[in-house]
């Protein structure tokens, strides 16, 4: 294929802009090169594009419009356009759409941006005071290193304006140095730890894995604790070893402060961070640097996935299982699939963690499409903890009380010990429900088909589906009574309330994710619990991710059959894996700790398997219910999810679906529904979903596309095609 076009020459460049097509301009003086970010114009306006190939010659040549100009940006490689092509292809997304998620980054065309610096000169200054020679004494402390005038200004205890005064005089020195600076070299030898012989015989064979410097995926299952990150970062060593660069993605970013500092220690520098919560400037940095193989290890969320790397070895999803790896809005992606797509086109390796592993890898690595490494054991004296139900049936609770005397002695017994103990519950707010004890009406969102939760914390109503809150009514919006509105059902405040009144003299910390502004105060919060600032943790989901309370020996969990209602396909291996992942938590250090869950239905086969510890036999049984009903990861699925505000238009052009299936009959798929979804109104849209079922063998996205172009939609109708869906709300 042509790579270079000279001026003038007809070529195709996809942008931004939601068109679903590449455009077709002239190249600008100079040339184009395939791959090279330009900025074409679109209509009046100046767009970000890249140069995709040749043009395709549909347009008018005496209209066409030549490029602006090419952007200071490294190339994107063919590598990156063939991941862009097929993970589009894969999840029926438009180009567009693919291109603006491999360019979230500001100012990508700006060229390196400068800003100033200051260091030691060669001279005195003029006059002398306490404040200047602290500051030439701090600058003469860097070795010749320069800062920027805060950084100077701060190392020395002086305002900025000492500093400045000292410029003139020459003692020193302000320069022009680019902002975006390479990030520090990562040496794989740095911190190393002594491997035991189970991980060191698993580290070995992914080592080897990227000295073939081919692509294969491995299974790394291992117990909480049993050293799955040290095996990785292994992995990552070789990695470097061989300069290659590494991505590890977290499904959350309240994980990376405690990592972050662990990888530190480990390569004796701060690898590259990407995520929602990186500063602008930041985000600039890393994806130009990446680029330039200036970021050897990035640590991110899923949207890490689309850097731009140079020379990409090896990618580990940690924590594989998460169901935060499946973007829900937008591109409906799932990193952890799109992660060996990836890896797959550039020759790279994946290392999949996790305690739980999803049914799908589990399967993956059962048929030989993965390998699977096993590590059994706890690193030293931490041993897993003991589970066990407590019977809900047989325990004295008063109304509005939740946490059993069973479990109260327990928690009691820990705060003797000065130990820490975590109730865990996986619903945010006070309560899920509030009620009108006059009229039973229960306080609804007015765009959702959901119930508003209280957060007593900030005193509102909240919608968990669009975000809406209002303020707590006094008197019931339905009759207009006042004083009998009634809190129904536990949530994590409720809880710590509860808690509270049972240990006046404990501390009380609640972990929820709505309870913090930013990522950062989260972070440091988990950390302060980490050293001992707690005595009784409350917590929801959140807790269950990876985080290491040495402290704590006692997990309760006070509703284990919450997961199990509904109707979702993955309930049971949901529930499985979050009540493992939250026992995980306790008994990280030397002492043993305990699990105990409480439950109305210990009989059930999910908690008995939970129970019993027997991965092996919940997964097989999992695995053939799923294998008899057709269902992923023996079939396929991709759920339409028809929205709109006119709830007969959508079973209308629903049914119209259901009736015109030939394309799908054609490759064997089957259509179910239309059914109003589980949650049939978000943000004022009325939601009908549509599921189709295919077998494993054939790719259903081409029969879905003929299948739903048959029908035309209108106004603010709309139709997405979720593959492989993940939730079913
Ligand atoms: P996982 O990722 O499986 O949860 P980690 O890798 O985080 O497990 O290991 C759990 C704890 O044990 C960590 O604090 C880790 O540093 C420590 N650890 C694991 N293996 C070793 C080892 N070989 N030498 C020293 N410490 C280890
Ligand atoms: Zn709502």
């Amino acid at each position: 294929m042509q790579e270079f076009f000279d001026e003038g020459e007809r070529i195709g460049v996809l942008t931004t802009q939601p068109l679903d097509r590449v455009l077709d301009y002239r190249a600008c003086s100079g040339g184009c090169r395939v791959g090279a970010f330009v900025e074409v114009p679109l209509g009046p306006r100046k767009v970000l594009g890249v140069v995709w190939g040749p043009g395709a010659g549909d347009f008018d040549a005496a209209k066409l419009r030549p490029v602006i100009r090419v952007l200071d940006a490294p190339l994107m490689r063919d590598e990156m356009r063939l991941f862009l092509e097929r993970a589009g292809a894969y999840t029926l997304t438009p180009l567009s759409a693919m291109l603006r998620l491999a360019t979230r980054a500001p100012g990508l065309g700006d060229g390196p941006s400068m800003r100033k610096v200051y260091r030691r000169g060669t001279s005195e200054p003029d006059r002398m005071t306490d404040a200047r020679r602290r500051v030439l004494a701090a600058s003469e402390d860097l070795g010749g290193l320069a800062l920027t005038l805060k950084e100077l200004a701060e190392a020395a205890g002086v305002t900025s304006s000492v500093v400045k005064g000292l410029v003139g005089s020459g003692a020193i020195v302000e320069e022009e140095s680019p902002r975006d600076t390479p990030f520090p070299r990562l040496d794989p030898a740095y911190g190393g730890k002594t491997l035991t012989e189970d991980q060191a015989a698993a580290a070995a064979v992914l080592c080897e894995g990227l000295r073939q410097g081919v692509y294969g995926t491995t299974l790394l299952k291992g117990v909480t604790g049993s050293g799955k990150t040290e095996v990785y970062l292994e992995a990552v060593a070789e990695a470097l070893r061989q300069g290659r660069q590494a991505l590890v993605l977290l499904p959350e970013i309240a994980l990376s402060g405690e990592f972050l500092q662990r990888l530190e220690a480990r390569f004796g520098a701060r690898p590259a961070e990407w995520h929602s919560g990186v500063t602008m400037t930041e985000r600039r940095r890393v994806w130009r640097m990446v680029g330039e193989g200036h970021a050897q290890v990035v640590v991110g969320a899923r949207s890490a996935l689309f850097l731009p790397f140079q020379n990409l070895g090896l990618i580990v999803v940690d924590e594989e299982h998460d169901t935060s790896y499946k973007q829900e809005e937008g591109v409906l992606y799932n990193a952890r699939d799109m992660a060996v797509l990836r890896a797959s086109i550039v020759g790279a390796q994946v290392v999949l963690a996790s305690a739980t592993p999803s049914l799908e890898s589990w399967v993956n690595a059962d048929l030989g499409k993965y390998k699977r490494l096993i590590l059994t054991s706890r690193f030293g004296a931490a041993v897993l903890p003991e589970m066990k139900p407590i019977d809900m049936r047989g325990q004295e609770l008063a109304s509005n009380r939740w946490i059993s005397p069973r479990l109260a002695a327990s928690v009691k017994l820990r705060m003797e010990r000065d130990e820490q103990a975590l109730l865990f519950i996986n619903r945010r707010g006070y309560a899920p429900v509030t009620l009108c004890r006059a009229c039973g009406q229960q306080i609804g969102c007015d765009h959702c088909d959901a119930r508003m939760v209280e957060h007593r914390f900030l005193k509102r109503l909240v919608c968990h589906q669009c975000g809406e809150s209002k303020p707590m009514p006094e008197v019931c919006p339905s009759c207009e009574v006042e004083g009998k509105l009634a809190a129904v059902g536990p949530g994590v405040e409720r809880l710590a309330e509860e808690a509270g009144e049972l240990f006046p003299d404990a501390r009380i910390a609640v972990l929820s994710s709505d309870l913090y502004g930013t990522a950062r105060e989260l972070k440091a919060h988990i950390e302060s619990i980490a050293a001992g600032g707690a005595d009784i943790i409350i917590g929801t989901q959140l807790v269950a991710k990876g985080h290491n309370f040495p402290n704590l020996t006692l997990v309760g969990v006070i509703d284990a059959d919450l997961g199990l209602q509904g109707s979702d396909l993955r309930a049971a291996e949901r529930t499985f894996q979050l009540m493992r992942q939250v026992a995980g938590r306790a008994g990280r250090a030397e002492k043993p700790g305990q699990a105990l869950l409480q439950t109305y239905q210990p009989e059930h086969p999910v908690i008995r398997g939970i129970l019993a510890g027997d991965e092996e036999a919940f997964w097989r049984a999992e695995a053939d219910e799923r294998r008899i009903g057709g269902m992923p990861p023996f079939g396929r699925l991709a759920a339409i999810i028809l929205s709109g505000p006119e709830p007969q238009e959508l079973f209308d052009i629903g049914n119209q679906l259901a009736r015109n299936d030939a394309p799908l009959r054609k490759i064997d798929a089957q259509v179910y529904g239309p059914a109003p979804a589980p949650i049939a109104r978000v943000r004022g849209r009325h939601r009908v979903r549509m599921l189709v079922r295919g077998p494993k063998e054939v790719m259903l996205q081409q029969a879905l596309v003929a299948w739903t172009r048959q029908v035309k939609l209108r106004g603010e109708t709309r139709l997405a095609i979720d593959i492989d869906p993940q939730s079913f709300f």
